[in-house]
């Protein structure tokens, strides 16, 4: 649809003598899926939203030509007197503070040029002629970004890591193997804003002392894949990547490697031996990627998200980056919000905005009115938050003490007709599924589980069910060898401790 309204604008500018006059740009997701195709009017940051093709002529004739604002398509929050507010005046993005998201729904993701022209490449310059590797170490270790795909591992401390290692050969690798139910955080900055991860991966390399990176990427994401080829290309047109970048003796090239759908490849250890060309299983760890990872190199390994940030933190510096957020979770963090929820779509927010400004001021609260039972965070590997901790701050550490975790970004609300023990069945089955099979407290222990639990869903339950079912969780999430069946537990553990009213109805009267 998109691509007919973009035509379609062409068609009318034309028609309208406007086509010297006003530029058509392609750009990637703005956010607010669940009020797209979105077309935004430059100078002003008029934005209209659901717009369709028959609604092009009316914007070309009555706003370019004549400069009368459509009202009927304005998002909601912007008037036609507030429009020279730009952007901050829709009720979406009023909480949002758009760090890794920057440059999506900005810039043309497929133009090298858009992306300079918005300071892109001058953190990797800055970097380059100006600071040590250990400046831009100790740059990123002060700013206290942590990794956004998940852990929560300060990102700092892993550069660090990973510099220290001595070795001839070093790696960097990006994990982009989105693969939770709901997610789409990462496939968004790729299809977006490509070349911010591209500009990382090189400082990453600059500061640790390697010259090689690879961007291990799900093949489902075709856009994001096409998108991150033509930045490579063009950044290696400009001299962005290859040898002597900006003049000087540092060298760094970057591939990708096509997953193939695999959950458990997002696991780092799984990740790097499918980059290796064999099997992706994890291994025990240590030792740590920063030490052997890669063809038994050191190699720095950060998602998607934690790259995107790298470039303003160099800009902007450690202590802009440190000023936003709580006290032990700095930055912003992106989120992919669906369910029951009005807008539906990608928000990022500070560290330590609450839960109910999420779902009630960005999301537009639950549809047709409905009570919020219950929110998911971490998708498969997180927990359930109810509705008494909707005023929590959300960090990482907050999350954790509430029996869920940030995970990677997927944040799926629930309103009140949701049954948390399907919700709970549904994460286990797709864990089941995606099990490598390598252990067996997550091969059979999960399997075991997740028949317990059919049978409590089937009405065949009994009330000793759940204490298994209890027991069985602890008991995989201690012996576990990696964090997929580590985690696995966690959405049956955390509805058992808010809704454990809904697992006794479903074995009422069952001894
Ligand atoms: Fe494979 Fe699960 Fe064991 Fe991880 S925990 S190694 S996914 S079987």
């Amino acid at each position: 649809n998109s691509e007919k309204i973009m035509s379609e604008f062409e068609t009318h500018l034309n028609n309208n003598g406007l086509a010297n006059e006003v530029k058509v740009v392609k750009t990637g997701c703005f956010g607010l899926c669940a009020r797209g195709p979105v077309v935004v009017v430059y100078p002003e940051g008029c934005m209209y939203t659901m717009v369709q093709v028959e609604d092009i002529k009316e914007i070309v004739e009555e706003h370019l030509l004549k400069g009368r604002i459509v009202n009927r398509l304005l998002e909601n929050g912007q008037n036609s007197d507030g429009i020279e507010t730009s952007l901050e005046g829709v009720e979406f993005f009023k909480k949002q503070l758009r760090i890794a998201l920057r440059n999506c729904g900005v810039i043309n993701p497929e133009l090298i040029e858009e992306y300079i022209a918005f300071d892109g490449y001058k953190a990797l310059a800055k970097v380059l002629t100006e600071m040590t590797p250990e400046e831009v170490i100790d740059t990123i270790k002060k700013s206290g970004l942590r990794g956004r795909g998940g852990g929560g591992f300060p990102s700092g401390l892993k550069w660090e890591f990973t510099a220290k290692s001595k070795d001839d050969q070093k790696y960097v690798c990006c994990n982009a193997d989105e693969g939770d139910p709901g997610a789409f955080m990462d496939r968004s900055v790729l299809e977006g804003d490509p070349h911010s991860v591209i500009e990382a991966m090189a400082i990453a390399g600059y500061a640790v002392g390697a010259n090689q990176g690879y961007i291990y990427i799900r093949a489902e994401y075709p856009i994001a894949v096409k998108r991150l080829n033509i930045a490579i290309e063009q950044a290696k047109q400009y001299g962005l990547l290859g040898s002597n970048i900006f003049g000087t003796d540092f060298n760094f090239d970057l591939e990708i490697r096509l997953g193939a759908g695999a959950f458990v490849c997002g696991e780092e250890t799984a990740l790097m031996t499918s980059i290796e060309g064999k099997r992706g299983e994890p291994r025990p760890r240590p030792p740590f990627p920063a030490v052997k990872g890669l063809w038994n190199k050191p190699t720095l390994l950060n998602n998607v998200e934690t790259y995107a940030n790298i470039p303003p933190i160099i800009n902007k510096g450690a202590e802009w980056f440190s000023s936003i957020g709580t006290e032990k979770s700095k930055g912003t963090k992106v989120f992919a919000v669906g369910g029951n929820i009005n807008n539906t779509g990608l928000v990022e927010v500070p560290m330590g905005t609450t839960l109910r400004e999420v779902v009630y001021e960005i999301g537009g609260g639950i549809p047709e009115g409905k009570k919020f039972k219950a929110a998911q965070t971490g998708g498969p590997s997180g927990g359930c938050i109810p509705a008494s901790h909707l005023d929590v701050p959300i960090d990482y550490d907050s999350l954790i003490q509430l029996g869920s975790m940030m995970g990677s970004g997927g944040l799926i609300v629930m309103d009140e007709d949701t049954c948390m023990v399907d919700i709970a069945k549904f994460f286990l089955e797709f864990t089941v599924d995606e099990s490598c099979g390598k252990c067996p407290p997550c091969r059979i222990g999960t399997k075991r589980m997740l028949e317990i639990l059919e049978r409590i869903t089937d009405g065949k339950g009994k009330e000793d069910d759940i204490t298994k079912l209890e027991i069985l969780a602890k008991n995989i999430k201690a012996s576990a060898l990696c964090g997929l069946g580590q985690t696995a537990p966690n959405p049956v553990l955390s509805t058992l401790h808010y809704f454990k009213d809904e697992y006794l109805a479903h074995v009422k009267d069952k001894k």
